[in-house]
């Protein structure tokens, strides 16, 4: 397979209507999930993480050494911006929404993850669910640095098995990643 995975950049571009250098493909989403962790995270770091959530977050932050802050939904399992922003350390790197989260289907509106990247730290907002919510933060790329949105093949295609996810992020970012991934993370068939 090509390590620059041209061919399916450039077909995840014309999907997403994204440009393709902003795009990076992993085994699955699952994958970005812990490169991600590598790039930013060290041991004793911090992250944050809106509980109930998808699992992979605090699984990668076991493995990280890192400490996992769970910052508790409310009682319809919303989020509530001020207890995130109140939760920020100087150790905190990233922080985690899954919209729409698994495994109670919120969205996180586009005015709160503007207000978290207003904090400077890597808001990685993961959109596994998208194409059934069709709501989306992938177009404030451009302008803020530091988000990063995660989708995948795995649940409206059926294809979870085959491991293709992808991230829409800055073109620098993606370079990082292309630096630390392993050459040939994505099959031919993917
Ligand atoms: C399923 C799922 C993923 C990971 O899917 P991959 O198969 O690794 O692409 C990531 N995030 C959420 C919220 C999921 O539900």
């Amino acid at each position: 397979p090509d390590p620059l995975q041209r061919e399916i950049r450039k077909a995840l571009g014309s999907y997403t209507g994204v440009d393709p250098e902003c795009i990076i493909a992993g085994a699955g989403s699952d994958e970005l999930i812990d490169l991600l962790f590598r790039l930013f995270i060290s041991p004793g770091d911090r992250l944050l993480d809106c509980d109930p959530t998808f699992g992979m977050y605090a699984f990668c932050a076991r493995v990280a050494g890192a400490d996992v802050h769970l910052i508790p939904r409310d009682e319809l399992f919303g989020i509530d911006v001020n207890d995130i922003k109140d939760a920020i350390d100087p150790k905190t790197k990233m922080i985690f929404i899954t919209s729409p989260n698994n495994p109670t289907g919120n969205v996180t509106e586009e005015d709160e993850v503007k207000r978290l990247l207003e904090t400077g730290r890597i808001v990685v907002v993961d959109e596994a669910y998208y194409e059934f919510s069709q709501r989306t933060v992938a177009h404030l790329v451009p302008q803020h640095e530091n988000l990063v949105v995660l989708r995948t093949l795995s649940k409206w295609a059926g294809l979870a098995g085959l491991r293709i996810g992808y991230g829409i992020m800055s073109p620098s970012l993606v370079n990082h990643i292309i630096d630390i991934k392993s050459p040939y993370n994505v099959n031919v068939a993917g």
